[in-house]
């Protein structure tokens, strides 16, 4: 069982939301939140089905022209988000449009969303061509989140 892995804001640990994200398992997570075990700060997680997100992302980069260059493009631009109008800015880019469905409505989710599309990245760099299955991406998601956090 694989249980999605977030990093809290407050105190930047990485740990366990106790939500099984594993393959085949379609987890709704509107407006949840999970609480960190080090310091009690809550953490939102996406909004959505955390699969759906992933999937529809994917969905998207498969139909541009080149994945990598675009899912490149789209981190960049996330990465750039410091405010609720940056964000906004974002969504109501035309370039971006194709996408506007998977982004979250807050800057605070921005994290998530960020981890999700390094993912995708690093596994299109080692694969260009490749197709992106869930399960593949959920294995290579908990490093991501590990290894953003030093471990
Ligand atoms: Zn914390």
């Amino acid at each position: 069982m694989t249980t999605l892995i977030m990093q809290c804001k407050n105190c930047l640990r990485v740990f366990s939301s106790g939500i099984n994200i594993g393959s085949g398992a379609t987890v709704t997570l509107v407006g949840n939140t999970s609480q960190c075990p080090f310091c009690g700060s809550f953490e939102n997680i996406p909004d959505g089905t955390f699969r759906g997100t992933v999937e529809g992302i994917v969905q998207v980069l498969e139909q541009s022209e080149n994945p990598l260059k675009r899912a490149g493009e789209l981190l960049d631009a996330l990465e750039r988000v410091k405010s609720q109008e940056d964000l906004k800015r974002i969504k109501s880019s035309p370039k971006w449009s194709a996408f506007k469905k998977w982004l979250p409505d807050s800057p605070e989710k921005i994290a998530a969303y960020i981890a999700i599309i390094y993912t995708i990245v690093q596994l299109l760099t080692k694969e260009p061509k490749m197709s992106i299955q869930y399960n593949i991406f959920i294995e290579q998601y908990n490093q991501v989140v590990n290894i953003k956090n030093g471990k």
